[in-house]
């Protein structure tokens, strides 16, 4: 239902604006190029109002840190707007259909048709919300298991650091990222989302839940889920925890994205702690704290190599 509206919606912006517009610069041949570039811009459009009409109320109602924060948060404003309404969307699509069509031809030359999910469990594709939901699972172990090798491996540490490095974390901080970062992270996910047979229609869907998750466990807002809540679902709370000045590197704590049994099954989960830490990453270069978005980046191209030779 309301797929058919946003395609709908998406299909008359398309007729009346970007079509007369490419055919008047003689750019037609790109019309398909465009339209989907327009699909997964106004998709991130739609990712962030949701993700704005969720948290701000919620950092309004009990904020863990008042006072005015400015210029810290407006990088952070900034790196969502890029990751979300251009670069990411594209990343992460040119790359999901990049991998999937490699893998369709690797089928078509070699005959053999890699196992997905459903091959194993037929019985899945009577249950659709059920297949959703253990899509959802196994993508967020696969977060889980990227973000822990962020913390260990040193050169991908000196790229996370620039997440870390947040002193006034607001649900904005989701997106702060290494455009490198960022690059693997999707690929990351696409490869895992291919290989269990994520249909592509649900791929949007799925995205959306873990955005909205990851953004609401960023937000500055005193807010737990309870003794049972919290050991099911991320909260501010415990994400917060895994910003705190003692969890940055190899000392980190509660890796999990959406579901903390990842931490609890692994080793890594601190549910005692109750109080809400100072962020920050007390190791990170000045420019990593107080940087616009051009200089982090440049400095993260520079810390990668320092690891990288050390
Ligand atoms: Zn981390
Ligand atoms: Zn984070």
């Amino acid at each position: 239902m309301i797929g058919e509206l946003y395609d709908a919606g998406t299909g008359w912006l398309f007729e009346t604006l970007l079509q007369p517009a490419l055919y008047a610069l003689g750019l037609m041949d790109w019309a398909d190029e465009a339209f989907h570039w327009m699909d997964f811009f106004l998709f991130g459009c739609v990712q962030v109002a949701v993700v704005v009409a969720v948290c701000r109320p919620l950092e309004m109602w009990r904020p863990v840190e008042r006072g005015p924060a400015g210029r810290l948060v407006g990088t952070d404003v900034a790196y969502t707007l890029l990751a979300r309404l251009g670069l990411l969307p594209m990343l992460g699509f040119v790359l999901f259909v990049a991998v999937g069509a490699r893998i369709e031809g690797w089928i078509a030359e070699t005959g053999f048709v890699p196992p997905t999910l459903e091959t194993f469990l037929p019985w899945l594709r009577d249950w659709p919300l059920a297949a959703l939901l253990l899509y959802v699972a196994i993508l967020d172990l696969g977060e889980y298991w990227r973000h822990r090798l962020q913390h260990m491996l040193p050169w991908w540490w000196a790229l996370h650091s620039i997440h870390h490095a947040q002193t006034r974390m607001t649900f904005w901080t989701d997106d702060r990222n290494h455009i490198l970062d960022d690059v693997i992270g999707a690929a990351w996910f696409a490869v895992i989302a291919v290989l269990i047979g994520v249909p592509p229609g649900q791929f949007p869907v799925i995205l959306l839940v873990l955005r909205l998750a990851e953004s609401l466990s960023h937000a500055n807002v005193r807010l737990d889920f309870g003794r049972v809540g919290e050991r099911l679902v991320v909260s501010p709370r415990f994400h917060r925890l895994h910003h705190g000045v003692l969890s940055a590197g190899r000392e980190g704590r509660n890796y999990a994205v959406l579901l903390p049994v990842w931490d609890w099954a692994f080793g890594t989960a601190d549910f005692d702690r109750r109080a809400y830490p100072r962020t920050g990453d007390p190791g990170a270069p000045a420019a990593y704290v107080t940087g616009g978005w051009v200089r982090q980046q440049v400095e993260g191209f520079r810390e990668v190599w320092r690891a990288l030779r050390r």
